[in-house]
């Protein structure tokens, strides 16, 4: 087989298992509505929770920063130099962590596999819950540390591992998201901080969905908990309504991470444009106190709706709701008959989630009004199963 018909044996491969993925066209903004393939459709898919992508506060810091200090960063920040937005906009997101430094990366996933392969090594290993992001799997496999998995969200099962593997000498990183991404619950995190303590490792904690939404002033799990982890990632691209991402923790875990991790040394540093939009979104989620109330009301009003109507919801308290259906074939058709009844929601498949569980992954937006709510109950109501 050469290239060409390899290629095309693999789309092939994607298409018989129901796994080929398409994105469909949107036309104008992302927000709580969308015109997408020409029709006008409620929007449940996107992690644009507070509906900052078009903040207008958000896009006047934007072009404030274009005009002053242009739109590229022409290098990695080592060898171009640290600009004034990037400065302060590290300042501002190590005080929205309550961490004493921050770097920016370009995304949550180039974030993830830089940090976790600079935080450990061949001779050190991670501790790491079992639905954690790709990014993280990815950077675990990055830093060729030995990695065990501990089941999800399980204190007990990661203490008789922590108990059994590690051995002294070697550094040991707890590895967990706080919100996560698919599943909708929270990581045990009191439990886990506790155990790193016991055992001498360190917990690195991805608050990707939690920043925003969940804490106070949005800050995220952590800090609803009184949790410190010894690093944080977060990403400016949900929540934070842009694009981009980053790292808090002490001084010397910052500065290790500029040093090693690949994906900050060898890629051009963040637009100051970004860095700009950092520093206006972190002020505006942490004045949004009613849009996340809005929010939590929104998520709470569908998870009863939809159990109500028979649908099988995972438990939890945040908006990311997902709802089970098993194989691809009628993840992807639920998915198309909402479509038809003016409701976007996205089918998640494998590798995403395990083989078997497959759900529509319905997320709900602070933008959103109760009728709209209503109205996507009313289409799920009105499907066939
Ligand atoms: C989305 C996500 C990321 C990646 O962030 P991006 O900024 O979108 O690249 C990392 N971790 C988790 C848990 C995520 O859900």
């Amino acid at each position: 087989m050469d290239f060409r018909e390899r290629v095309g044996e693999r789309l092939q491969a994607l298409d018989r298992e129901g796994l080929r993925r398409s994105a469909r066209a949107v036309d104008g903004p992302q927000d709580g509505q969308l015109w997408v393939d020409g029709r006008r459709v409620l929007c449940l898919c996107s992690n644009n929770y507070l509906g900052f992508a078009r903040h207008p506060a958000l896009l006047s810091a934007v072009r404030e920063a274009l005009d002053a200090e242009g739109l590229g960063a022409g290098a990695s920040r080592q060898i171009s130099g640290s600009m004034q937005l990037h400065r302060r906009a590290e300042a501002s997101l190590a005080d929205f962590a309550q961490q004493a430094a921050s770097a920016l990366f370009t995304s949550g996933y180039a974030c993830n596999v830089g940090v976790l392969q600079a935080l450990v090594g061949p001779d050190d290993i991670v501790f790491s819950d079992r639905l954690n992001h790709a990014s993280l799997i990815d950077g675990m496999r990055l830093s060729r540390a030995q990695v065990v998995i501990y089941e999800h969200a399980d204190p007990d099962d990661l203490a008789r591992k922590l108990a059994s593997q590690r051995a002294a000498g070697r550094g040991a990183l707890i590895v967990t998201e706080s919100l996560f991404s698919m599943d909708g619950d929270f990581a045990p995190l009191r439990e886990l901080a506790e155990l790193a303590r016991a055992y001498g490792a360190g917990l690195v904690v991805d608050e990707a969905h939690a920043l925003g939404v969940l804490g106070p002033e949005g800050r995220g799990l952590c800090a609803e908990l009184g949790v410190a982890p010894d690093v944080v990632i977060g990403t400016l691209g949900k929540a934070f309504g842009s694009q981009g991402a980053f790292v808090a923790g002490s001084e010397a875990a910052v500065d290790l991470i500029r040093n090693r991790a690949r994906s900050y040394v060898y890629s051009t540093a963040p637009s100051p444009a970004l860095a700009a939009a950092a520093i206006a979104s972190s002020r505006l989620v942490r004045d949004a106190e009613g849009p996340r109330t809005k929010l939590r009301g929104h998520w709470q009003r569908l998870r009863q709706g939809l159990r109500e109507l028979g649908y099988r919801i995972l438990p939890g308290d945040s908006p990311i709701v997902p709802l089970m259906t098993g194989a691809p074939e009628p993840t992807m058709a639920l998915s198309r008959q909402l479509f038809e009844r003016g409701v976007f929601v996205h089918g998640v498949r494998p590798p995403t989630v395990p083989v078997g569980q497959g759900r529509l992954r319905i997320v709900p937006m602070a933008t959103h009004s109760l009728e709209e709510i209503e109205l996507a109950l009313a289409a799920f109501a009105g499907v066939q199963r």
